[in-house]
């Protein structure tokens, strides 16, 4: 436990603020414990004492704060939280309008809040999400065409070319595991952590970033989607594409501390939560693990991180050829 501040306790939370660290605040006159932003705070200048977990403050005798409710998910987690769902789960995927509606947000705040958190809008979201369907059943599907329908495309023509920009190559290429294509791939080291970027001269076909495996698993994840292409280890074609990812949205942005894999549960798993934003201990209830409160309360306070696709026309460049090499399968 921490030290008692004797001190005015608000400017240290103003200069704290943006680390990003979590810590809770009692106010000794009231026998609350809060978020260090509750106005209830900074109105009782001194007796306020720091813990670092709510289970400390609770063990001291203190009860949440019903103002800033320290063990509660907050409003703008729960509504970006359920927005991300919504996008993820529905076909066609919801627009703006709607999705602000069910968050009961204003469109351009909802658009603005969406963007901060996640580094990109609904609809580019929507963009990538509808490239991973069309993927996902065209390795299924015997005919392209169809695919592009059950991936939410309506209009064949146009999508047909759009969809070899979102994959990198042709439909038909990409179904059949890269055949007679070559990928450009290299790692790099992102605010989100080590990802593998892989690119033909038409665009990313894959973008992979790491929960804590090696570089070899990631490149063993680039062949099982790419069984038969051809690959060559190419940093400086790829630089382009790097920089691209390396945008400010990410940068100087906190990490979950919980691992990504169990950090987008805790994401997925909230935003199916209906009714009011739920307490911690709820969610860790529903995510199986009833004793993870803490844990759950760190992952909601940094939104899961979505990467960018970047688009070669964006970048208006292309990656340079190099010597191609297979790798061993
Ligand atoms: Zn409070």
């Amino acid at each position: 436990m921490a030290s008692f501040s004797q001190s005015r306790p608000a400017q240290g939370i103003q200069a704290r603020r943006g680390q990003e660290e979590r810590f809770y605040l009692g106010v000794q006159s009231t026998g609350h414990v809060c978020r260090p932003t509750c106005p209830a705070v900074k109105r009782s200048a001194h007796r306020v004492q720091r813990y670092n977990t709510l289970e400390e403050a609770r063990s001291a005798g203190l009860w949440p704060c019903g103002r800033c409710t320290p063990d509660r998910v907050t409003r703008p987690q729960f509504a970006l939280a359920q927005a991300k769902v919504m996008l993820d789960d529905q076909t066609p995927t919801p627009d703006l309008k709607s999705l602000a509606r069910a968050v009961d947000m204003d469109r351009s705040h909802f658009q603005r809040v969406f963007r901060a958190a996640f580094g990109l809008s609904p609809k580019q979201y929507a963009l990538q999400l509808r490239a991973a369907r069309f993927k996902a059943v065209l390795r299924a599907s015997p005919s392209v065409t169809l695919a592009m329908y059950e991936a939410g495309h309506n209009t064949p023509r146009t999508l047909y070319d759009r969809a070899t920009d979102q994959l990198g190559m042709k439909p038909l290429e990409y179904r059949d595991g890269g055949a007679g294509v070559t990928l450009s791939y290299a790692f790099a080291n992102l605010p989100g952590g080590r990802v593998l970027v892989a690119a033909t001269e038409r665009g990313v076909c894959a973008l992979y970033l790491s929960d804590g495996q090696q570089d070899e698993d990631l490149l063993a994840r680039l062949r099982d989607e790419f069984p038969r292409a051809w690959f060559m280890a190419n940093e400086r074609a790829l630089s382009v594409y790097v920089a691209a990812l390396r945008r400010p949205a990410l940068e100087g942005r906190p990490l979950p501390q919980v691992g990504l894999a169990f950090h987008e549960r805790v994401w997925a798993v909230l935003g199916r939560f209906s009714g009011t934003a739920p307490t911690y201990a709820e969610l860790a209830r529903r995510l199986g693990l009833p004793s993870a409160e803490e844990a759950v309360a760190a992952a909601c306070e940094v939104p899961p991180i979505i990467l960018l696709w970047p688009r070669m026309a964006e970048q208006g460049r292309k990656p340079d050829t190099g010597t191609v090499m297979r790798l061993a399968a």
